[in-house]
């Protein structure tokens, strides 16, 4: 019997709206859970997915991608890739799988309540896949650093960060549960879908699981690639809703809710993709600079969809373009500098070398963020390796969770964006993250950064070594200089030849 071609059949079979006969609709779909935002149940029958496919296409796809991955990584399996790879590198997978593993899981419950609330069906269909996809991102990326283990348990951090009070984990959870668990299934659509994944993480695959390969990480590289087309199927979903949304006259909600979620994810991002992609990859590795890189994706491409929807640029557009010149610089000099408070060793990425390609890719890079490494590099040349470690916990912000920086050195710009609320102060780094409180200081107001935990008490001893122990940070997996302060050398040796000429 000859099968009927799916697009005879496909808008019939998903449309599952029927009229309830006994609960009424507001039982079934509570706007709390649904975030409708008062639109008609008729008004989202006009969702129109732009990416349809059936479960059979579905599972036989998912078979084959998965397939292809774990065997893949079972070929490999005899490469030696942690034994032959720069640390750097591997400082980037500890880190990614730390920080993004568990978030697949937490995107997982996102995907499941827009597949039960979502208002349209196409939504609601095209969740179903997405919640399956997300399982499998977490899955295959606790597997796959799972046999690294056994040879080097910071490893074990894929698993373990999210579990613990480590500060990049608050950070992250912060944002995801922000924008992933605690919103409706409409929010998750215009958040996570279309402003966090449209955004960024596609993006962000797209380049990590090129730079894999160039890194001649092949199992990485073809683990990102499966997940990426995933994700670019299911990040899908948030257009249609914002069409509905923007043609019932809900655009100032919608815009709202990309510019929170935008904001949001560019610190994140910042923090790993673009300390990754300017000092953890080595220099013969880079194609972009994190810069560059941000402004074809973001600036080029993301800004035309934003527009073309019928939605205004962010308010904080210019102010964000303009930290892409130095937010990650200063972010680098913090997790470097607080090395032993991150699950992975952290790649200096400031050799001589390095830094022309700095200067070159951000003129004036010397003059700011090079004098201040000028100081570490003085202190480790003079064996005074204790200077160039931490003693005390930075300022953190109240939005984002991570140390408030900026511009050291004669442009000095670092500032701290206060709030008072209800008696207590806030910290921010920008005013796009005193902003996003502002939003909704209900939801964010009782949070308490690492440092208001510190002053709280919460961490004893208070110093250091109580902090790391708060942070669940045991011997061995606590960070370090990735290269072992090799890169030191050719200072000693570029001075000595100076005094020598
Ligand atoms: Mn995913
Ligand atoms: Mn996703």
């Amino acid at each position: 019997m000859a099968l009927i071609e799916r697009h005879e059949w496909y808008d019939i079979a998903r449309d599952t709206n029927w009229t309830p006969a006994y609960a009424s609709e507001s039982e079934i779909f509570p706007d709390l859970m649904t975030g409708a935002m008062g639109v008609p149940m008729e008004q989202w029958e006009h969702y129109d997915e732009p990416y349809k496919t059936s479960y059979p296409e579905y599972v036989k796809n998912q078979r084959e991608k998965d397939s292809g991955a774990y065997s893949v990584k079972a070929a490999l399996e005899r490469s030696r890739i942690l034994e032959s790879s720069d640390p750097g590198w591997l400082g980037i997978l500890k880190s990614h799988y730390g920080a993004i593993a568990l978030g697949e899981y937490a995107a997982m419950s996102a995907e499941a309540r827009m597949a039960r609330f979502g208002r349209a069906p196409g939504m609601r269909n095209m969740a179903t896949f997405g919640m399956m996809d997300e399982n499998r991102h977490a899955q295959l990326q606790l597997y796959f650093p799972h046999s690294y283990c056994a040879k080097d348990r910071q490893f074990d951090w894929a698993h373990k960060a999210y579990h613990t009070n480590e500060w990049g984990a608050i950070a992250a959870r912060h944002a995801f549960d922000d924008l992933f668990l605690s919103r409706s299934a409409t929010d998750i659509a215009v958040m996570l879908t279309f402003a966090f994944e449209t955004g960024f993480t596609n993006m962000q695959f797209l380049g990590l699981a090129a730079d894999a390969a160039e890194a001649g990480d092949y199992t990485f590289s073809s683990l990102i690639s499966s997940i990426q087309t995933d994700e670019s199927r299911h990040a899908q979903i948030g257009g249609p809703a914002l069409q509905i949304l923007i043609a019932n006259g809900r655009k100032e909600q919608a815009q709202k809710l990309v510019d929170i979620a935008i904001a949001r994810a560019w610190r994140l991002f910042c923090l790993l993709t673009g300390t990754a992609m300017d000092y953890a990859t080595p220099l013969q590795h880079r194609k972009q600079s994190f810069k560059e890189f941000m402004r074809e994706w973001i600036v080029g491409q993301f800004e035309r969809t934003l527009l073309d929807l019928g939605l205004d640029l962010p308010w904080f557009w210019d102010q964000m373009i303009n930290e892409f010149d130095y937010q990650h610089h200063a972010y680098q000099m913090g997790i470097w500098y607080w090395r032993p408070t991150v699950w992975w060793n952290v790649a200096a990425g400031v050799t001589p070398d390095c830094r022309d390609w700095l200067e070159e890719k951000y003129p004036g890079w010397n003059d700011t963020f090079g004098k201040a490494w000028d100081v570490i590099i003085d202190n480790l040349l003079a064996g005074r390796t204790e200077l160039t470690l931490p003693e005390t916990l930075p300022i953190v912000c109240n939005m984002s969770q991570i140390p408030i920086c900026a511009i050291p050195g004669e442009r000095w710009n670092v500032k701290d964006y206060p709030l008072e609320y209800r008696g207590r102060t806030y910290h921010f780094n920008s005013e796009i993250d005193r902003w996003v409180f502002q939003q909704d200081p209900l939801r964010y107001r009782d949070h308490l950064t690492l440092v208001d935990r510190f002053l709280a008490g919460h961490i004893q001893p208070p110093n250091l070594m109580g902090a790391l122990q708060y942070m669940n940070l045991a011997p061995g997996e606590t960070g370090d200089d990735a290269h072992q302060y090799a890169w030191v050398a050719s200072y000693r040796d570029k001075r000595y030849q100076k005094r020598a000429a």
